[in-house]
Formats: C-alpha cells, sequence, structure tokens
C-alpha cells in the first residue's frame, strides 16, 4: 500500500469518546449510534443496563453489580464511508485518571447533557480538560422527551459556566418533554422524529416543509424559528476552526432511548469531526501519517477475560500502517516487539486485527513489558510525549493480614501501578508491605481493593488516610520534612517522585514559611 492510501485510510477515521456525567444516557446513546452504523467488531460481553442489548464492554463483576462502566474498551463502526472509533470512557462520578488518558487517544469528544440537569459536576471537568487539551467538543443535549431547562437557557449556561460559544446545528421543535423533532439548522429544513415501537430501531424520520412544519406544529414551530433567527443574529454559528480550537462547540439535540437525533449526531462527527492530524513527538516534531508505523499506549488492562488470565495494552496508531505480526520496536527499552497478538475488540469474544491505520485502536495482548505512554514504531524511532499524571486528592493504606499472601499482595499492587489505576506510595517507615494508595477520585480504592480481592485473591484492608493534597519536593526537603507535624514524605513507585502529602491547604502553608527554601512544586494536573 502506498502512502497516500495510508493518508487516505486515516482521513476516513473519526476517532472519539462520549463523555459525561454518569446517568445522562452515555451507555444508551453508544447503543443508539451503533445501531445507525454497521459494527465492524461487537464489543463481546453485551450487558446492556436494564435488559437491553448493550454494546459497551462490561465486563467487570463489579461493574455489572453496581451498573456502572469503570473499564474502557474500544467499539469500531463504518459510517457512510467513514470507519468510527469510539472509546469508552469509565463512567462513574469520580474524577478519574483512565477517562483523561482515554482523551489524549481521540480526535474529538461528544458531550452529553441531561436536558434536564444541565451542567452536572464531571460535565464541567471534562469541558475543561477539552478545552484545556484543544479536543473540538461536539455537545448533545439529550433526554429532550422529557421536561427539562430552555434551550437558549442551556446555551447560556454553557457559555458562561464554561466558556465555550454553543453553535448549534440542531434546534429543537418543541419545548423538552414535547419534541415533534429538530430544524437542520444546515439544511434549512425540520426533520419530524416518530419513535418506532420499543424504540429498538432507528426512529423514523420525515422531512418537512416550511409550510407543512408551520402547519403541523404551530407555535412550537414559529417558536423554533425566531429563536434560530435570533441564534443567527447573535453570530452562535459554526466555524471550523474556532471548533476545531475548542473555542465553540456545535450543539444537537435529541432524545438517545428514542433514537431522535442520533443520525444527525454521526452525520455531524463525520462532516465536522477532525480526521486523526500528525501528533507531535516529545521534541514537538509531528510525525506524518504515512510515515512508518507508530503509535502509544493509552491504556492498560489485565484479566479483562477470566478465561484468559491475560494482560492487554491499548495503543493508538499514531502514523503509518499497522499489519497483524510486523516486529516493532519498544521505544521505552529500544527492544524488538512482536504483534503478533494484536486484536481488534474486547469481552468474552475477540477478533484479531489484520492491519489498522492511523486513529485506529489496537489491543496488544500478554503485553507484560508495556506501561502506559510508551511508544512503539517500525522503521523511523519516534517517542511521543507521558501522558499526564494527576495530582492525587485521596490516599489510604493497603494491607493485608494474610502473611502467605505477601508476594502476591506485591505482585498485584504491581499490576495495579502498571494499569495507571492507582499511584502508589511508599515510604521508609511504612515499609515494602504497606504501601499507601494516592487517587484523585476515591472510588479507586475500591476498584484496587476488589482487584486484589477477585483476581489475585488476596484479603486487604483500606483504611483512609487524612492527606489531601501533595507537592513534589527533593531529597533534602524529605530529610527537612520527616519530622515536621502532619506532613508525610513518600516515594511515588511509578517514576521515584518524591511526594509530601499535607491534610490541607493550611498545613501546606505553614510549612511554606516554617521551613524556608524547601521544595515543594505542585504536581502536573494538566487541567
Ligand atoms: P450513563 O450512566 O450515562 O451510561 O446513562 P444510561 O445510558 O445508563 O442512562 C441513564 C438513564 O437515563 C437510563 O434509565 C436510560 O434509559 C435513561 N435515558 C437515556 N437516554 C434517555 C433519553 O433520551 N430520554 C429519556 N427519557 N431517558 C433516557
Amino acid at each position: 500500500m502506498s502512502d497516500s492510501a495510508v493518508t487516505a485510510e486515516a482521513n476516513k477515521r473519526r476517532t472519539f469518546a462520549v463523555i459525561s456525567h454518569p446517568d445522562a444516557g452515555k451507555s444508551t446513546i453508544t447503543e443508539a449510534l451503533a445501531l445507525h452504523a454497521s459494527v465492524i467488531g461487537e464489543a463481546g460481553a453485551v450487558h446492556g443496563k436494564g435488559g437491553r442489548k448493550g454494546v459497551v464492554s462490561d465486563w467487570m463483576a463489579m461493574e455489572q453489580q453496581r451498573g456502572i462502566s469503570i473499564t474502557s474498551a474500544v467499539l469500531q463502526f463504518a459510517y457512510r464511508d467513514c470507519v468510527v472509533n469510539l472509546l469508552d470512557t469509565p463512567g462513574h462520578a469520580d474524577f478519574s485518571e483512565d477517562t483523561y488518558r482515554v482523551l489524549t487517544a481521540v480526535d474529538c469528544a461528544v458531550m452529553l447533557l441531561d436536558a434536564a440537569k444541565g451542567l452536572e459536576p464531571q460535565t464541567l471537568k471534562l469541558f475543561e480538560v477539552c478545552r484545556h487539551r484543544r479536543i473540538p467538543v461536539i455537545t448533545f443535549i439529550n433526554k429532550w422527551d422529557r421536561p427539562g431547562m430552555a434551550a437558549l437557557e442551556l446555551l447560556d449556561e454553557i457559555e458562561s459556566r464554561i466558556g465555550m460559544r454553543p453553535t448549534p446545528v440542531t434546534w429543537p421543535v418543541g419545548v423538552a418533554g414535547d419534541f415533534h423533532g429538530v430544524i437542520d439548522l444546515r439544511a434549512e429544513h425540520m426533520v419530524h422524529f416518530e419513535r418506532t415501537p420499543g424504540g429498538s430501531r432507528a426512529a423514523i424520520e420525515e422531512v418537512l416543509t416550511d409550510a407543512v412544519a408551520a402547519d403541523r406544529f404551530g407555535e412550537d414551530y414559529s417558536t423554533a424559528v425566531e429563536e434560530v433567527e435570533l441564534l443567527a443574529a447573535s453570530e452562535q454559528t459554526h466555524d471550523q476552526k474556532l471548533f476545531l480550537d475548542a473555542v465553540t462547540t456545535p450543539v444537537l439535540f435529541g432524545a438517545a432511548v428514542a433514537n431522535f437525533g442520533v443520525r444527525q449526531l454521526l452525520d455531524t462527527l463525520i462532516e465536522l469531526g477532525p480526521p486523526p492530524s500528525p501528533l507531535d513527538d516529545v521534541d514537538g516534531r509531528p510525525r506524518d501519517l504515512d510515515a512508518p508505523f507508530s503509535g502509544f499506549v493509552f491504556k492498560i488492562q489485565a484479566n479483562m477475560n477470566p478465561a484468559h488470565r491475560d494482560q492487554v495494552a491499548f495503543l493508538r496508531v499514531c502514523s503509518g500502517r499497522f499489519e497483524r505480526g510486523m516486529v516493532v520496536t519498544h521505544g521505552t527499552t529500544g527492544r524488538p516487539f512482536t504483534t503478533k497478538y494484536a486484536q481488534s475488540m474486547f469481552g468474552s469474544s475477540r477478533d484479531t486485527i489484520d492491519q489498522a491505520f492511523p486513529g485506529d485502536v489496537i489491543g496488544l495482548v500478554n503485553a507484560t513489558n508495556l506501561s502506559i505512554g510508551d511508544s512503539l514504531y517500525s522503521d523511523r524511532k519516534v517517542s511521543y510525549p507521558q501522558l499526564p499524571s494527576y495530582a492525587p486528592e485521596h490516599f489510604a493504606t493497603i494491607r493485608t493480614d494474610d502473611t502467605s499472601k505477601a508476594k502476591r499482595f506485591r505482585k498485584g499492587i504491581a499490576q495495579l501501578d502498571a494499569e495507571g489505576v492507582v499511584q502508589v506510595l511508599y515510604s521508609d517507615l511504612r515499609g515494602e508491605q504497606s504501601p499507601v494508595l494516592a487517587a484523585v477520585g476515591p472510588m479507586q480504592f475500591e476498584v484496587a481493593a476488589h482487584r486484589l480481592r477477585n483476581e489475585f485473591s488476596v484479603p486487604v484492608t483500606v483504611d483512609n488516610l487524612s492527606f489531601s493534597l501533595a507537592r513534589r519536593t527533593d531529597a533534602e526537603g524529605a530529610t527537612r520534612l520527616r519530622t515536621a507535624p502532619g506532613v508525610e514524605v513518600f516515594t511515588r513507585a511509578r517514576d521515584n517522585a518524591i511526594l509530601a502529602a499535607f491534610p490541607n491547604r493550611w498545613r501546606l502553608q505553614t510549612i511554606v514559611s516554617d521551613y524556608a527554601g524547601v521544595m515543594l512544586e505542585p504536581l502536573l494536573a494538566d487541567t
């Protein structure tokens, strides 16, 4: 295949994630999107919530009990002449590093809002990350079939609380709870939606002329038309450059549960969503899409399938053509790495993948020596920048009282560290058998404990510590702070960084003034 063919394949890719506050409808819209497209590889263990056939990988017992998606998988489907890669993100309320790592591997995000709730805490954080990382965001206002806020009010919220200018692509006819359809602002016609029985198939859509829409929907239609005119007058219209710079966000309205507005969302993703672009290496030099194969690992997952004890490294292809079986170089060690077991889909069934292009995600099975952030390449060396490590806000001790399991315990902790589930800290004082876990959200501790108990059969006890922030220090700082009351010094296993943990900002401030000259740098939070 020639280089131009690789570029052509890359240009067909749309790689994105759906992000939202829990319960906004992420699982529902994922199913709805897949329904409108043809799924190339269906995520294996398919357990929809509420008995609905789902497509979101949902393999962990804890996940099923809680009805939340803790882990990420990938769904690939064909739509029009494009290949769409939908990366799943954890759906729980906690700030999770995992979500942010997934966002390093996408070219675009779809932000889902609940029409009745508007912006929720997790939405605000995620929008902020997207804006900071310049990830273009398409906003889908969901649940328009139920009473909710006014459309203009929702736009105001987006603009005033997030600072991204909303530019509607579709506009609802009928208030939330009385949804007739949308005005497609680009085609300049109304699309009327009708439910299919049970909502399990694509909605019935009818394009209406202005006269027919006015006749059928009277005041609801004329109000929508007036609002559309208002938007045009206030320049809330789409501008591709501003969208790609994450300054504006195209907005669509719909109801995922009835498949209303989902086709319009897919069309917007294909027409406005960016294809992969050359990624900068550590030195800021972009690697062309048609350069030899390269990619980076953004996620590691162990024991995805109880039937195969294994570890899968998820790699985003950044350049070139990937072919299963090719021998590539592992950037960190410089060693060759065979890709015989590359796979595309995860769950209980797996498809092997034969080739992949920029924008695609591949799963490398039994890649035990790969870590998050590692680069792989063929022919021409490249190192992609390390993925951000977030500043922890929660700390807990973890231990096992079963001394016969000490070795397994250490192995399990190392595994969770490699996967980036939690940050693992050690202190001389506590010793190797008493690591301290640090995370941005406390739910990661539950995930860690659950996995140690279930995958490693190690009984563990987790006790929260009262620290709430950490700063990076050096060897001298570590020595000086060792005796400071309320402060503890740790070494982070991941990168040997020396961290000092504090119960609160007030304590940090008194330390700064009492221990003049001591190094206390904020940790990279990247937000
Ligand atoms: P997630 O936590 O974001 O994955 O949310 P789910 O997809 O599980 O949806 C949460 C709840 O909202 C479920 O009961 C869905 O049936 C419901 N839901 C999702 N989309 C819609 C919608 O468009 N309209 C209504 N009325 N309910 C919806």
